[in-house]
């Protein structure tokens, strides 16, 4: 089989951990400066009250059962699954020091066994030296990978979508990960109100110059309850239907460096959370259309980096 022209997650971990490993997701309840009002209030215009999470619970005990069930869930279909435990929902380092110990701490019993890496999402503005030291520490012992938003490479369109930090805060914030010795993925999002397909192209560029290992992107989607779905409505926002999203994704994965892995392509809002786009092609269809679009273009990941 021919091999494919981008860089995909699944061989990646398969061939990292010698085992199929399965991401289970975890909220572990904490909040975010743009809706604590440290920075605002209401969120990202794009997140949902869940705060792109799970929208599932919060205390020690309650998220060492989310971890357990999360388990369970995967060995149903894979008798020896190797686990990430995914801290997904809000800013996870946006906490005291001994909060964030006690959150890691529920990975505790299965180190060694099940959880192969633990990853955590955050801003690039809520990662205190406190938090790399405990991130840092856990590192010894398990892969610990940090996911970043930067979402578009533009402090203007950033302004825009009110995420309330800079590009510079997500260069600073990479660099001290990786100091520190941790993995970063960093996210970016395509089709963001004023960004456009330069945009796609800018925040490609970004995420191959800061280095980071890993990269989500998806198409903005207008989900309910978002400062969005008012925009939309007035009409003041549109998202890419299906085609040009493909389009644009090629360009972004041009610009990336060929090693960086591909560890999400599109987003996955159930229809019944989202407004636009209402286009439904499953994961791997966009990856295949990818591969069919550098394919015709003639390249691949990285042809087009700096
Ligand atoms: S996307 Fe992240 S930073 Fe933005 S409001 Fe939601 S939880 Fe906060």
């Amino acid at each position: 089989m021919e091999p494919l022209p981008f860089r995909p997650l699944r061989p990646y971990l398969r061939e990292r951990f010698g085992r199929e490993v399965h991401r289970v997701a975890l909220d572990a309840g904490s909040t975010c400066p743009n809706r604590d009002g440290a920075k605002g209030f209401g969120g990202c215009v794009y997140c949902d009250v869940e705060g792109s999470g799970t929208g599932a619970l919060r205390t020690g005990a309650e998220l060492a059962e989310q971890l357990e069930r999360g388990i369970a869930r995967v060995a149903r279909r894979d008798p020896d699954p190797g686990v990430i435990a995914y801290f997904q929902s809000y800013s996870n380092t946006y906490v005291e020091r001994r909060r964030l110990e006690e959150v890691l701490g529920v990975v505790e019993p299965y180190l060694g066994t099940r959880v192969v890496c633990v990853s955590v999402a955050t801003r690039p503005d809520t990662l205190p030296p406190e938090a790399l030291e405990v991130l840092a520490k856990l590192n010894e012992r398990v892969p610990v990978w940090l996911e970043l938003g930067l979402e578009a490479a533009d402090d203007r369109v950033l302004e825009d979508i009110r995420r309330f930090h800079t590009v510079q805060d997500f260069r600073d914030a990479a660099a001290r990960a990786h100091a520190a010795g941790l993995e970063v993925i960093g996210h970016a999002i395509l089709g963001l109100p004023g960004d456009g397909r330069e945009g796609a192209r800018r925040s490609a560029r970004l995420l191959a110059e800061t280095g980071v290992a890993g990269v989500k992107v998806h198409n903005l989607m207008v989900l309910r309850r978002t400062q969005l779905e008012h925009w939309h409505r007035e009409g003041r926002v549109d998202v890419l239907d299906c085609e040009t999203y493909v389009d644009w994704l090629a360009d972004f994965v041009e610009r990336l460096a060929p090693e960086q892995v591909l560890h999400r392509l599109t987003g996955d809002a159930p229809l019944e959370e989202r407004i636009a786009p209402r286009w439904d092609v499953h994961k791997s269809e966009v990856r295949e259309r990818l591969s069919a679009e550098l394919a015709r273009r003639g390249t691949r990941q990285g042809s087009r980096a700096d």
